[in-house]
């Protein structure tokens, strides 16, 4: 059966394939102590090239729709910015997209949109800047939201092992449309045949493999630490940067993924979560916020009636919810 977005998924993984080749390669030059010396300028180049090539190629085919990402280029058009502009502008032209610099920042200014379309694409063209300044974990992740509902996502990870299907293999981009099931392949072996994912079948608490956020400003440690005591969960917290946490509860390296709120109003971004939660889904998974309700992807650019975020394989939900609700301070 078919659900008719088959060339929204192709072009979203050709798209999220690109901005990999942009990443890796701006990744590759980071100095060892960026992080000390709070450089964030490869990042920055990194994270708009990425959202420069997805956004152009999303409109080369679907003109009339519409793309909320993290990124605009107002401050780019600054003139003081301009030497900035053109290492964008050459990181693109180095994967043979030949563009000026206004065109550049029309492509990344295409994902302005505030996600009251009917139908719109949602992108972080770089999840989990911190893991991607270490040299460690991060993600490009695209999803297509119609009518308040994920139908396809592209969720690239260049980082993560490819697993034991390809063991040589690093980086994969794991893909989903809604009720046809999710997939993985690795990023460089271009004609492998996709893997289906699938969570894995862990059915006790005590044998719950969790992951969480490295940065514990992002999901609180301290609760989570709780939340294992609650169940009884016996291994230690596996912490990973970005989308990544998705992917490996989605492939069944993990049945846990919890986000914790560390402070009251914060509103998750919807490109944190998009292209992740349709890739569990279709793995077999549930995700929820820490109140058991569905992510409500329906209310523009954030998920303003939710609070934190809870994945698991399924068989562990409720376990977890009520574990959850239990260790909250
Ligand atoms: P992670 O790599 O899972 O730690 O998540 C990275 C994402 O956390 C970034 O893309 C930010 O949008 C998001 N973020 C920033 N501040 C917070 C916060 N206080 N709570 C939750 N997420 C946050
Ligand atoms: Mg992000």
């Amino acid at each position: 059966m078919s659900s008719g977005y088959e060339a929204e998924l192709k072009t979203a993984i050709q798209a999220v394939t690109l901005a990999s080749v942009i990443c890796r390669s701006v990744q590759k030059t980071i100095a060892d102590d960026a992080m000390e010396k709070k450089d964030r300028s490869p990042v920055t180049v990194a994270d708009f090239a990425s959202q420069a090539v997805i956004c152009k190629q999303l409109r080369d085919v679907f003109s009339e729709d519409s793309i909320v990402a993290e990124e605009d280029a107002r401050e780019l058009r600054l003139d003081e910015n301009s030497p900035f502009c053109e290492r964008i502008r050459e990181e693109i032209q180095a994967t043979g997209l030949t563009a000026t610099e206004e065109e550049v920042l029309n492509w990344i200014d295409f994902g302005n949109h505030d996600g009251t379309a009917s139908r719109f694409w949602t992108l972080d063209p770089i999840d989990g800047t911190k893991g991607f300044l270490r040299k460690e974990q991060f993600a490009i992740s695209l999803a297509l939201i119609v009518e308040g509902k994920i139908q396809v996502a592209a969720l690239a990870c260049p980082n993560l092992e490819a697993g034991e299907n390809w063991p040589a293999a690093q980086g994969v981009i794991l893909s989903a449309i809604r009720g046809e099931g999710a997939q993985v392949v690795p990023l460089d072996l271009k004609d492998a045949t996709p893997q289906t994912l699938r969570v894995a079948a862990t059915n006790t608490a005590a044998g719950a493999r969790m992951c969480e956020s490295v940065e514990s400003g992002h999901s609180s440690h301290g609760w989570s630490a709780n939340v294992r005591d609650q169940l009884g969960t016996i291994a230690d917290p596996v912490r990973i940067d970005s989308q990544a946490k998705y992917a490996v509860v989605a492939r069944g390296d993990a049945d846990v993924y919890l986000r914790l709120p560390t402070r009251a109003g914060y509103q998750e971004k919807i490109w944190d979560h998009a292209g992740g939660v349709l890739v569990v889904e279709e793995a077999g998974g549930t995700v929820t916020d820490i109140d058991g309700k569905p992510l409500d992807f329906s209310k523009g650019s954030t998920l303003k009636d939710n609070r934190g975020v809870v994945v698991t394989n399924g068989l562990l939900h409720d376990n977890v919810l009520a574990a959850v609700s239990a260790a909250e301070q």
